[in-house]
């Protein structure tokens, strides 16, 4: 969509003064729901979401049980007062799809093959909705399995890098995602780089993909050193309170 706003000023400063490359501010805290086997509390500029994590347990109704491995259940929410307008309460087609790449990029670092006949199941609630959702969703759901002990090869993340007014931006806002021209959110495992997730809105020409592409990555690791900041920030406290 097409507006009169200036999405980027004369000096080169973005509408909430960022510059091209800069996230965000993103604040993490993990086990923070006492119910749930692994849980995390995410902040990602206006976003707010709460990643809860349940098993692995015995996948229900049986026939969904996978002899051979643990089936993944990401169910991605927004809630009625997450957005301007109340949106209607419910799963809608736009849930049902971010679920299903969630869990699909979940599954892909999860040592499923552990777990036969289980499955491990991912409530992401969004509070609050400020674009870049479904980055902050798996990213806090990452923490949450980390927390609630699941065997994983790495700790997935994702960011997004954009197009606004035909510059590469990282992590686009609101009103970057309604009016800019092309949005890029991936999902890495960032030990290996390995792409779990990788959606495209809008277009690039190569040349931009490509540097939109590398943003991303390099955004990805930045959130990725936060989520490993906050996992450590909880088990030392525990291991502190152990000693004590
Ligand atoms: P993501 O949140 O991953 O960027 P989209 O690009 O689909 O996913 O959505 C961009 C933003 O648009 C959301 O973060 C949210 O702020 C807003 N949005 C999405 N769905 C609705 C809705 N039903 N009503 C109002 N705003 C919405």
């Amino acid at each position: 969509m097409k507006s009169d706003i200036k999405l980027i000023t004369d000096e080169g400063k973005r509408l909430d003064g960022r510059g091209p490359h800069d996230l965000r501010k993103i604040k993490i805290e993990a086990g923070v729901l006492h119910r749930a086997d692994g849980s995390c509390y995410l902040e990602w500029g206006g976003n707010k979401v709460l990643a809860a994590v349940y098993g692995p347990r015995e996948a229900v109704p049986r026939h969904t049980q996978n002899p051979l491995k643990a089936i993944v259940q990401a169910r991605y929410n927004m809630a009625a007062f997450s957005v301007e307008d109340r949106k209607r309460p419910g799963p809608d087609r736009r849930s049902v799809e971010i679920s299903k790449v969630i869990s699909e990029a979940l599954e892909k670092v999860i040592l499923t093959e552990y777990f036969p006949r289980a499955s491990i199941d991912v409530n992401i609630e969004v509070l609050d909705a400020e674009a870049g959702t479904r980055c902050a969703g798996l990213s806090a759901a990452a923490v949450a399995l980390v927390d609630a002990g699941i065997p994983m090869r790495d700790i997935p993340v994702a960011c997004a890098a954009g197009k606004i007014e035909g510059q590469v931006v990282l992590d686009l806002g609101k009103e970057e995602d309604n009016f800019g021209d092309a949005d890029l959110p991936i999902a890495i495992s960032p030990r290996t780089d390995e792409v779990l997730l990788l959606q495209m809105d809008g277009h690039f020409t190569v040349n931009e993909f490509n540097q939109a592409f590398d943003l991303a990555l390099k955004g990805c690791h930045t959130v990725s050193e936060i989520q490993k900041k906050a996992i450590l920030e909880k088990y030392q406290s525990v291991v502190a309170e152990v000693q004590e």
